[in-house]
């Protein structure tokens, strides 16, 4: 499998516990690096445009409030396969419903407020990271 990027983001509820260096030890021992970190205050409509896909769902307007109710880290993340590994390291979007020992598992507090987001695809990686970091601050 072939080295990958991709695209994370340490939500609100986990900068506000105090939980991003218990998830990037978690992300370090899964095997990933993290090769561009910063703590941001994403805007309304950096919110809107990022989750634009999920515009006509209900929860649409109280994820863009819970996205922006507190900085956030945003990362790239580099290893073999680190797409979909990651979304394994970060477990399923219901905490209740994730796998023993991932970072949903241990830290989510809800299905809404579930700590970490992680790219679905090639496609959206390069997509997101073009979103918040410029090339010169990706240092591999
Ligand atoms: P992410 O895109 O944040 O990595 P995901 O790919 O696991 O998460 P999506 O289906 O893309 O899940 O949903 C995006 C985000 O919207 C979820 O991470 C969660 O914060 C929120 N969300 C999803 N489903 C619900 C729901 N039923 N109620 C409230 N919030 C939800
Ligand atoms: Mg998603």
């Amino acid at each position: 499998m072939a080295v990958e990027r991709t695209f994370s983001i340490l939500k609100p509820d986990a900068t506000e516990r105090n939980l991003t260096g218990a998830i990037n030890a978690m992300i370090e021992k899964a095997g990933l690096r993290i090769v561009a970190q910063k703590r941001v205050q994403i805007t309304k409509a950096q919110a809107e445009q990022f989750y634009g896909v999920h515009k006509a769902r209900p929860f649409f307007g109280e994820l863009v409030e819970f996205m922006i109710s507190a900085p956030v880290v945003v990362q790239v993340l580099e290893g073999e396969g680190a797409i979909a590994k990651y979304r394994e390291v970060m477990g399923a979007t219901d905490p209740a419903k994730a796998d023993a020992n991932t970072i949903r598992k241990v830290h989510a507090k809800s299905i809404g407020e579930n700590s970490v987001h992680g790219s679905d695809s090639a496609e959206n990686a390069a997509i997101e990271m073009g979103q918040f970091f410029a090339g010169n601050e990706i240092v591999g």
